[in-house]
């Protein structure tokens, strides 16, 4: 099988090399990948913001499979795109892809799959703003309707912040969403979707703040682990059967079914799980976490998600233990990342890129905002995370940044999920 993974962060990295090791794999192509796929992978020129070029290079490299990491080409169509012209593809369609594209439509599918969730308005006028503001809060949360990468949320106990953050998206013509403060441990569970078969994979948690102590902006993610000691037992089925069936399930009923990868994102709060979001594909980087501890080999696990043969598949097998990611973000990461640095010691084991490239003297350098995850296992979550920390030791970039307390608490069994 030759599979192209579509995509240029440390999620694509992760994807490419569990497919390296599946020996169903005759060939791997990333595109365009980055200087750390390309150590396993044939670097596929491809302009990502073009569906019909994502579908062309698909054709011209002989793909049998595509896998898509991003939303943004997913919202456009790039699954479409990619079938049309005949090749299987992992990832929904951009119908089905609205469910992480919109969140007020998000909104409406819970409510008809009677799926938990914050109760929520969109505002769309600001002469709303203030009125809509008195019927929440405090806590604040303010969403940009549409795709943001994580950095469209602001939850706040201060009112002018939320109401700054909410005039600052209506100016740009976003529409806004206000929800209720969901309140408990976050989840995310990764299920694999065929259009009607569900099959949920280890579930993760990730840190959205860029500082230690969940302090300072949202980010894209800045480190996660899999899977969660403090879990209540059941929790997978449980949120399989009372949020991601019933989503799936409406979905299809809608003509729109879902294939790829359903993200629920949830707080486990004192009413059960809640969601808080969903994503149409891996997030990142829980993603880096989850896969370093799956068995089954994964190309033809997505080709059977991609070709609606999941209830055939054999059941998932796991390594025991945990895996622990931590992200390593540019100077100025999440404002304004620089760029350029040269990277060392990004070619050990455990160590997946996102924002790099190789200049042409050989050197890797920075290229993005977050630029490398650091992976580690363990047959426990200290383990595992005494090893991902032993390897963001030994890289090194000038100015880099990355959370130093990714796990901690989990380790410390601090985490209490709150019972009703
Ligand atoms: P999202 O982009 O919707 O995943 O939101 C980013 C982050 O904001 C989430 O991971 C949560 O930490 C936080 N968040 C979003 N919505 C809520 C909510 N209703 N209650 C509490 N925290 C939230």
């Amino acid at each position: 099988m030759r599979v192209l993974v579509i995509g240029s962060g440390a999620r694509e990295h992760a994807l490419a090399l569990a497919a390296s090791h599946d020996p169903a794999v005759t060939a791997l192509g990333c595109a365009p990948g980055n200087a750390g796929t390309a150590a396993l992978a044939e670097a596929v020129g491809v302009d990502l913001t073009e569906v019909s070029d994502i579908a062309a290079a698909a054709v011209r490299w002989k793909a049998d499979l595509v896998v898509i990491g991003p939303e943004v080409p997913l919202v456009a169509g790039a699954a479409d795109a990619v079938r049309k012209a005949g090749i299987a593809c992992f990832g929904p369609s951009a119908r089905a892809a609205r469910i992480e594209g919109s969140k007020s439509l998000a909104k409406e599918i819970m409510a008809a799959a009677k799926v938990p969730t914050a109760r929520s308005e969109v505002v769309d006028n600001p002469a709303h703003l203030d009125a809509a503001l008195g019927r929440f809060g405090p806590t604040w949360v303010v969403k940009d309707d549409g795709l943001a990468a994580g950095k469209g949320v602001v939850v706040t106990g201060d009112v002018e912040r939320a109401r700054k953050h909410a005039l600052m998206l209506l100016d740009g013509g976003h529409p806004v969403v206000l929800e209720s403060f969901l309140d408990g441990p976050e989840a995310s569970l990764f299920c694999l979707v065929d259009g009607r078969t569900v099959v949920p994979l280890l579930p993760a948690q990730d840190f959205k703040r860029v500082g230690d102590g969940d302090t300072g902006p949202n980010t894209g993610g800045m480190g996660a682990y899999a899977p969660l000691p403090w879990a209540p037992p059941g929790l997978v089925d449980d949120v399989v059967s009372a949020v991601v069936q019933p989503v799936v399930d409406e979905l299809a009923s809608r003509g729109t079914p879902f294939s790829g990868l359903l993200y629920a994102g949830l707080a486990l709060t004192t009413q059960g799980p809640q969601v808080i979001e969903f994503n149409c594909r891996f997030g990142d980087p829980e993603t880096q976490a989850v896969l370093a501890l799956l068995r089954t080999p994964i190309a033809g696990l997505l080709h059977a998600t991609a070709t609606g043969s999941l209830a055939d598949h054999p059941p998932l097998e796991w390594a025991d233990g945990a895996a622990v990611t931590v992200v390593i973000a540019a100077d100025g990461y999440p404002g304004r990342p620089r760029t350029g640095d040269v990277v060392s010691g990004s070619e050990a084991e455990g160590v997946l890129h996102a924002g790099t490239r190789r200049r042409d003297d050989g050197a890797v350098v920075s290229s993005g905002g977050r630029v490398l995850s650091v992976v580690g296992t363990g047959d426990d979550l200290a383990a595992a995370r005494e090893q991902a920390y032993e390897r963001v030791a030994k890289v090194h970039l000038p100015g880099a940044h990355h959370r130093t307390d990714i796990a901690l608490r989990a380790v410390r069994g601090e985490i209490v999920v709150p019972t009703g």
